[in-house]
């Protein structure tokens, strides 16, 4: 009989409910669950793929020290002996923790427990301090806590909707198909795109404001001095719930006052800028939705309070179909920042600062010490690794070597670094290769415990698979390694209900409303409530039983005096911000970003086949006419240099570019790429209230990077082609795919690609096909009888997706018509080749696509869901199908790679 456990999504913060129906055999299907407040059964590409990442391929399946495998006692004395020593001689703050957004609330709760109340430091962050503490930080300044004010129904009941920074369509797909789905019934609502790039998001927009990296600030002072100047101010709201309007609007007349200079600072059309100051003047009902365009900036924090005065001025917060917010990145960003997961918080959103707060938690936990200072912050805190000041870390379930700027260093440190314990649920990733010590995680669907979302909702997320050899709980590690160093009368939980309820019983303790955050109303859970805990908003009291759908509504504030605070913001361009002057050996100004069905360091999303087809490498998309200045071609590739590293990609002209702007995706790394990892080229310089990096606008050169031959191979293994150049690595269903590239044509084909592909060869058969005239190249390698490896080579991009040959992996043997096809490079008869995937739900190529729009004279993306099915499930693909329909009415236009 089949058994469904409802739970939650482990990528993205709009923290959809999932439904895993699991049967007897073993098998797993993940489906959206209608009842969700988040996604009320809606799905995006990557939920969707969910359970294509379940088996156990990869997989940390037991503890390790020093490379070698070991027991989980000998695993945690060893780590627990390494804290204790380090903190013996050097004191509290030579030790530090580095988790994760990934993690659920309850191991995020003991992780901070142990570092903050017993081993008496604040040195614990998280990768969370890259997505959303300028967020939080603007949230305190203004509010005095850190809160988002809104929900989701909001969404549906705005007339106007602003993205600033926000890539929705492709970060936080389901929101923007619910903002998408209300649109059609209100055609009247209007959508707003502040960002840089024209994005997927842009294509349902109303107006893109393409504007200068960094000019947020200014154009949202702009919009404050409109507001007042246009009389649009909520003069009651201001004099009785905020404080401090004078001097933010005194500071925002430092910078360009006049419209038209307003949109020359922003590097817009005046007239572009008029149109969003009066929507935004005359809509009551507005939203403004930002993400990682305004946190990640070496200015994140005043740009978020840039437009929370916005806001705060016209008095539209807390109230519905208005409101500023905050779009989490990772699934529980919120609940860490609940539990004090950050350097610079204490549990319960108490602050570090406040003696009374201090003593306040010490005393809850029974705690020997209280950290009175805030800890390092990621980036500082990688910079103490280096500098050797910070002598033993704990990693858990992220991959700083991926993910922090200057990527290279953090390795260095890690390297350097006398202790690295690392929790990880995948045997082999960029950091898991500096461990001393290697604690086996579990993964999502092992888990049991609670997230929260964007919108303040606790979910739950439940175990529906048994745990595979050793893997545990982080929780469970946490408090082993706690008991094993001394502390063991703080760390006695059963289960994970335990800790949550200790959770929901600090946050209401001596709060008297002084504090936004209070789950106190669920300290009482027995387990089996615990257990069936439905999704609920915070605050969540005696008095608020059923939770809180929006805050603020009645004006009180959780500043000292109870209200809202206007914060002065003066703008400024982004910290080492290119200029000819200055940075003429770095010209060009690289931003950084999530491609659609990729998620971070891609442990989890490149086990998919689906996800990983969408986008097989990484590529630097940049203008045409910078292309043509640089003297680089569509497909070939380039070197991106900064002044802190380097790599190589291919190249995709992108018309939606800003002339002076690149972009890269940041999920590359190598386990996937040998070299297109763009945080090794990343800016580490940081905000200094949030210490966000600046992950968005990083100055660089390009040049481009000649090759006499590229190829595509397709192998039954994974395999680090060390004899190309340039290699990157994707899985297909059953088989992976390799897309290369070399400088040297090689003397003797048949010897290179047996070089290149040395994994599948040994003792195969093989077959080959030379024109050396066109530089063309074909072999494939059977073994028994089937097809091991094949390998296309070119003196161009090998565009074609060979979708046809995946099949032959499965197949016990390869018919001599089909070996001709793996010579010939022509799909069987009957067959075409697909193109890359626009819709991983269905598997869809763009080239079907194009054909269909352009034989069946298709107009509308109905039209093509009828024709092809593409878009009718997650709908996740529907931008990209607007822009080929966009691209096949305009077919001058030269439009983006779909
Ligand atoms: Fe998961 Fe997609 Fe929902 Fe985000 S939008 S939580 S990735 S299903």
């Amino acid at each position: 009989m089949t058994r469904e456990v409802k739970t939650t999504c482990p990528y993205c913060g709009v923290g959809c409910g999932l439904i895993a129906s699991c049967g007897v055999a073993g098998d797993v299907v993940i489906k959206p669950d209608p009842a969700h407040p988040a996604n009320f059964g809606r799905i995006c590409s990557k939920g969707a793929a969910l359970d294509e990442t379940l088996d156990h391929k990869g997989r940390l399946l037991h503890p390790m020290v020093d490379g070698k495998r070991t027991n989980w006692d000998t695993a945690l004395f060893r780590a627990a002996e390494g804290f204790t020593k380090t903190i013996a001689k050097h004191g509290p703050n030579a030790v530090a923790f580095y988790v994760s957004g990934q993690l659920l609330t309850e191991d995020y709760y003991v992780a901070n427990k142990l570092m903050k109340g017993f081993i008496g430091s604040a040195n614990i962050d998280t990768n969370s301090r890259l997505c959303m503490a300028s967020s939080t930080a603007g949230h305190k300044r203004a509010f005095g806590s850190d809160s988002v004010p809104g929900n989701y129904q909001d969404l549906d009941e705005a007339d106007l909707v602003i993205f600033a920074g926000s890539n929705a369509a492709w970060c936080h797909p389901v929101l923007y198909q619910r903002i998408m789905a209300a649109r059609e019934k209100n055609p009247t609502r209007r959508m707003v795109i502040i960002d840089p790039r024209r994005t997927a998001t842009c294509e349902g927009a109303d107006l893109h404001l393409a504007l200068k990296p960094g000019s947020d600030t200014t154009l949202f002072n702009g919009l404050l001095m409109h507001l007042a100047a246009k009389d649009q101010i909520s003069s009651g709201f201001v004099a009785d719930h905020t404080t401090g309007l004078d001097p933010a609007l005194a500071v925002a007349r430092l910078g360009p006052e006049r419209v038209e200079d307003i949109a020359t600072a922003c590097g817009l059309a005046t007239a572009d800028v008029k149109k969003f100051f009066d929507w935004f003047a005359k809509t009551e009902r507005t939203v403004t939705l930002y993400s990682q365009g305004i946190n990640q900036s070496s200015a994140g924090t005043d740009k978020v309070n840039a437009i929370l005065n916005c806001h705060l001025v016209t008095g539209r917060i807390g109230r519905p179909g208005m409101g500023p917010f905050s779009l989490t990145g990772q699934p529980n960003a919120m609940g860490g920042r609940e539990v004090g997961g950050m350097a610079n918080q204490l549990a319960a959103h108490m602050n570090i600062e406040t003696a009374s707060h201090r003593n306040l938690v010490q005393k809850f936990w029974t705690a020997p010490v209280i950290a009175d200072t805030p800890g390092l912050k990621a980036v500082d805190m990688f910079q103490a690794v280096a500098d050797g000041k910070i002598k033993a870390i704990w990693i858990v379930a992220t991959n700083p070597v991926v993910s922090l700027p200057d990527a290279g260093r953090v390795a260095g440190a890690l390297a350097a670094c006398p202790l690295v314990v690392v929790s990880d649920c995948m045997a082999k990733t960029d950091t898991t290769a500096h461990a001393d010590v290697l604690l086996p995680a579990l993964t999502w669907g092992e888990k049991n415990g609670t997230v929260t979302n964007s919108e303040r909702r606790i979910s739950r997320q439940r175990a529906f698979l048994d745990p595979p050899g050793e893997a545990k709980a982080d929780w469970w590690a946490f408090c082993e390694v706690a008991k094993r160093m001394g502390f063991v009368t703080g760390f006695r939980y059963q289960a994970p209900a335990d800790i949550f309820r200790e959770h929901a019983a600090l946050s209401g303790h001596q709060n008297n409303g002084t504090r936004s955050f209070d789950i106190s109303g669920l300290a009482l859970l027995d387990d089996a409530g615990y257990d069936a805990l439905a999704p609920i908003q915070w605050p969540v009291t005696n008095a608020q039983a059923n939770g809180t759908a929006r805050l603020f509504t009645t004006g009180k504030f959780f500043n000292p005096d109870g209200r809202a605070q206007f914060v002065a913001v003066p703008p400024h361009s982004p910290a080492n911000a290119p200029s000819h002057e200055r940075d003429r050996a770095y010209p060009l100004v690289l931003n950084t970003g999530r491609t659609r069905d990729h998620w971070h360091s891609m442990t989890r999303s490149g086990a998919s086949p689906k996800l990983s087809a969408h986008m097989e490498e990484p590529t630097i998309a940049i203008h045409p006419n910078d292309a043509t200045a640089y003297a680089l071609k569509a497909g070939n590739f380039a070197r991106l240099v900064s002044r802190w590293g380097e790599m190589t990609a291919r190249i995709a002209t992108e018309p939606g570019q800003i002339p002076g702007q690149v972009f890269v995706p940041i999920h590359w790394n190598n386990q996937f790429t040998n070299a297109g990892c763009v945080a090794n080229l990343v800016n580490p310089v940081t905000d200094p209230v949030s210490g966000q990096p600046e992950l968005k606008h990083t100055p660089v050169a390009i040049k481009p990077v000649s090759t006499s031959w590229q190829a595509l191979a397709l192998t039954r293994n994974r395999t680090r082609p060390a004899a190309a150049d340039y290699w990157t690595c994707a899985r297909g269903n059953g088989f992976w795919r390799h897309h290369l590239a070399g400088r040297q044509t090689p003397v003797d084909w048949d010897a290179h690609a047996r070089m290149l592909l040395p994994d599948a060869h040994k003792d195969a058969e093989w077959i080959s096909y030379r024109d050396a005239a066109s530089g063309i190249y074909r072999y494939a390698c059977f073994m028994d009888g089937r097809l091991e490896a094949s390998l296309f080579v070119a003196d161009v991009q090998v565009e074609e997706a060979f979708d046809w040959i995946g099949q032959l992996f499965a197949a016990e043997s390869v018919t001599a018509l089909e070996r001709a096809t793996l010579l010939s490079g022509q799909p069987p008869a009957g067959r075409k080749d697909i193109g890359a995937i626009v819709c991983a739900c269905f598997s869809i190529g763009c080239k079907q696509i194009a054909s269909a729009i352009a034989l069946g004279g298709l107009t509308s993306l109905d039209e093509i869901g009828e024709s092809l099915g593409a878009g009718t499930n997650c709908g996740s693909c529907k931008p990209e199908l607007s822009r080929l329909l966009e691209k096949a009415a305009t077919p001058a236009t030269q439009a983006p790679r779909a």
